[in-house]
């Protein structure tokens, strides 16, 4: 008897936390309750990102969700942790849900064509986050920064930093790109290699692995220990009497994995210095390991204003109006050329990431001690 008073006590309770909106595992839904200032009159939206191992997403999604909230929406926030399958069935439980739109950030790009197809035909329109989505019409539009721009930051950096331009070198480097599954991944690479493959066919740059091309060095979910094992791969393989002056990183968090390993055979002590290394997205970590002297730059994308421009083209395609957009050529998903609006990244280093970090509010001084 007493055992079914307890059941009965802790379905009630258990029902009552989902009535006020508690939250389980992965989920950030914010429901009827604390929307921090709307009144969630105007519906609730779909934000799914891919992961919350990298800073960025975590960011991006807490941004975007105070903007919406702001507007008077509540919203559904899903993270996948990298695995497509969790990402289409958040999806797929968002459109259950009835939200009004959805903004995705794809861990796959090619895989959501089908839960597309679902949102559509329950007249869902669907928002591209920073990541293009492949393969469907059912993209109204794509918010992101210039993906090529990105990628020419990050070689500018390292051939002025080498002194290619003033004719120096030859110089050893080796290259490395993002997830083949994510279509910006191309564009970082194609805009690194617009500046980098003249010097290497000049034989002022030399990758002596060989390995040149977007298969050889791509990183699987743009993780830093698969990283961090090439790396070990090619400092063995290659470098046991020569010397790595340069490293192409096209994220953070794989120029993180890459100085693990090449500090593991020494490089940043003694009389090896630390090659000069690129990144992306100026995560706490990375901006700290350049004030220390060891990853060399990043590439800022101010992803406050990437989620303002992102929640303005939803409110939109909500209200039916056209989204404002600056770019209406580049990205050809496969079946259509999606309208983006691109914004612009920045190239930081320990010069200048006061002004372009701290002074803007992006970090704290404090954050960075
Ligand atoms: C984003 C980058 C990020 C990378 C890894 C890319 O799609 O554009 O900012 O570094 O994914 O998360």
């Amino acid at each position: 008897m007493k055992k079914m008073l307890a059941v009965i006590l802790m379905t009630a309770l258990i029902t009552v936390l989902a009535a006020c909106g508690a939250n389980g595992g992965g989920t950030e839904s914010n429901g009827a309750s604390g929307n921090g200032g709307g009144d969630n009159a105007k519906g609730s939206v779909g934000i799914s990102m891919p992961t919350k191992s990298s800073e960025r997403w975590v960011g991006d999604g807490a941004n975007m969700k105070s903007e919406f909230e702001k507007l008077g929406y509540s919203v559904d926030l899903q993270y996948a942790e990298d695995v497509i399958e969790n990402q289409v069935s958040q999806i797929e439980n968002m459109i259950t849900k009835g939200v009004k739109v959805l903004v995705i950030a794809s861990i796959d790009g090619e895989s959501l064509t089908d839960v597309l197809q679902k949102a559509a035909d329950e007249n869902i329109k669907v928002i591209a986050y920073d990541r293009l989505i492949k393969n469907s019409e059912h993209v109204s539009y794509y918010a992101t920064f210039d993906n090529f721009k990105v990628g020419v930051l990050q070689a500018t950096y390292l051939e002025e930093k080498l002194g290619l331009k003033e004719g120096k070198g030859p110089f050893n480097i080796e290259l490395f790109a993002g997830s083949p599954d994510d279509n910006n991944a191309y564009f970082f690479f194609d805009g690194a290699m617009s500046v980098l493959q003249p010097y290497i066919d000049s034989g002022k740059l030399v990758v002596k692995s060989g390995q040149t091309s977007m298969e050889q060095v791509a990183t699987l979910r743009w993780d830093g220990a698969t990283a961090q094992s090439r790396m070990d791969n090619l400092l063995s393989a290659n470098y046991a009497t020569d010397t790595v002056h340069a490293v192409l990183s096209p994220y953070d968090g794989i120029s993180i994995g890459i100085i693990s390993s090449l500090k593991g055979v020494g490089y940043g002590s003694g009389d090896k210095p630390m090659p000069i290394i690129s990144g992306q997205d100026a995560e706490l970590a990375s901006i700290k390991s350049i004030i220390a002297g060891e990853q060399t730059s990043t590439v800022f994308k101010d992803t406050r204003e990437l989620a303002k421009v992102a929640v303005s083209m939803a409110e939109a395609v909500i209200e039916g109006k056209e989204a404002t957009v600056n770019d209406t050529e580049t990205y050809d998903n496969g079946v259509k050329v999606v309208p983006s609006f691109l914004l612009e990244p920045v190239s930081v280093d320990k010069d200048n990431y006061k002004e372009v970090l701290v002074d803007s509010g992006y970090y704290t001084e404090d954050e960075l001690k």
